[in-house]
């Protein structure tokens, strides 16, 4: 595609987005295209699709920004085709999307449509559905497991520890993260990172906090019971420790964000020369350092192996009456202060290769805080949120 044609089309897709209500009546023209089209699609999908419509939008912008550097936007594609194997979504579907997405592009723009914004747009949905059944021919593992619930604990209020069983294990990598589905609300597929890697016995444990008004975790950490069964997709994302560089790690969890990390370094207590390790774990209270000991015990059989608890407030919040636990004798006292800050108060860690996982927020003001600093930006890795 030509440099003229792909500025054309990111000023057409910028000014979709700049209108009011702009985004939103694009997509649901392609969604009312493609069912029109497809009616059997329709069933494949969860009956609310304000959240499918938002990551389409991300979706078009990312593939928009990166079509210089298209083996990048390719390799996006083909992961969110892989993730779509979930829903049914069949290799053949991609090119009744790409119609679909052309349509809806002349539809929204009316009179406004030309010639040329034809070409470059039909340019782009050709490649998007091309990238899309590649991605999705080449993954030939099952596009889902069914995982049956062993164990649940509520280890605090609102956050529970639940352990499955798939009959075959689910082949992911630890540090990565898979879509899930619950029997108490079907097709709301989620994301959750095992925080336990990988093993033949097909056992995954999950860390779920519940988010006031959320749909799902609510119910994974009130109603879940022994014995329901889950269905665990294709695992995705790309969280790992680089051993081609002598670079030591740097990793800083908070809340439930700790599982992908906490995994990884399970998986590195199996192997014999590993790199220095310092895991910041934080949390806003006390009480939401609820694994710091199990990681700490991780880390006296494994002297590569430092960890330091940070939290926010010095004593348990109301609701949770308690006082803060004493710490084992040995472990690095809990620093006090906001996540970010209290690391990068350490300096630059320049030399490191950094994980940074948790909540949209805690990501962005970790990363901040580390790149004001001097953290050079591409030593920080994180989970798309
Ligand atoms: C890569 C990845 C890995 C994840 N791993 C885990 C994990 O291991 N454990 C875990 O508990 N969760 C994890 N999550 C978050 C999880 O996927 C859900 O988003 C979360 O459980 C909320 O789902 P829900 O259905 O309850 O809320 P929804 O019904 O999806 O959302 C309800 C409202 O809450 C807001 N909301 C959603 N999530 C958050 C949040 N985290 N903080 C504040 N507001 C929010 C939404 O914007 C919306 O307004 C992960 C997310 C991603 C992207």
């Amino acid at each position: 595609m030509d440099a003229r044609s792909a500025a054309l089309v990111r000023a057409n897709f910028r000014s979709v987005l700049e209108s009011p209500g702009g985004a939103e009546r694009l997509i649901s023209a392609f969604y009312g295209h493609l069912f029109a089209e497809n009616p059997r699609l329709r069933e494949l999908f969860p009956p609310a699709m304000q959240m499918q419509a938002k990551r389409m939008v991300t979706a078009i912008q990312y593939m928009l920004d990166h079509l210089e550097d298209w083996e990048r936007a390719q390799k996006f594609l083909e992961q969110l085709a892989r993730d779509h194997r979930k829903f049914g979504v069949l290799p053949s579907h991609y090119d009744a999307a790409g119609r679909a997405l052309l349509a809806a592009c002349r539809s929204y723009h009316g009179p406004n449509w030309n010639r040329s914004l034809d070409e470059g747009w039909r340019d782009i949905t050709i490649l998007i559905s091309a990238s899309m059944a590649i991605g999705a021919n080449s993954d030939k593992s099952p596009p889902s497991w069914e995982a049956t619930v062993v164990g649940h604990r509520r280890v605090l209020e609102d956050l529970a520890i639940v352990r499955l069983q798939s009959e075959e294990p689910v082949p992911y990598q630890a540090g990565q993260y898979v879509p899930i589905v619950i029997p108490q609300r079907p097709k709301l597929w989620r994301y959750l990172s095992p925080a336990i890697p990988a093993n033949p016995y097909g056992e995954v444990e999950f860390h779920v906090r519940k988010i006031r008004g959320g749909w799902v975790s609510p119910a994974i950490v009130n109603e879940t019971k022994v014995g329901d069964k889950w269905m665990i997709a294709s695992p995705l994302g790309g969280l790992h420790i680089d051993r081609d560089t002598d670079r030591d790690v740097l990793l800083i969890g908070a809340g439930t964000g700790i599982a992908p990390l906490r995994a990884q370094l399970i998986e590195m207590g199996r192997r014999g020369i590993n790199p220095r390790v310092h895991f910041f774990i934080g949390g806003r209270y006390p009480c939401d350092l609820y694994d710091v000991e199990n990681m700490w015990q991780l880390s006296q059989s494994n002297p590569w192996l430092t960890i330091v608890p940070v939290c926010e407030q010095k004593t348990n919040p109301w609701w949770y009456p308690h006082p803060p636990a004493d710490a084992p004798y040995g472990m690095h006292r809990t620093l006090i202060g906001n996540l970010g800050a209290v690391v990068a108060s350490f300096g630059a860690w320049a030399d490191r290769q950094i994980q940074v996982a948790g909540s949209a927020r805690m990501i962005a003001d970790t990363r901040r805080a580390l790149i004001a600093v001097g953290t050079p930006e591409w030593n920080i890795s994180s989970d798309p949120v």
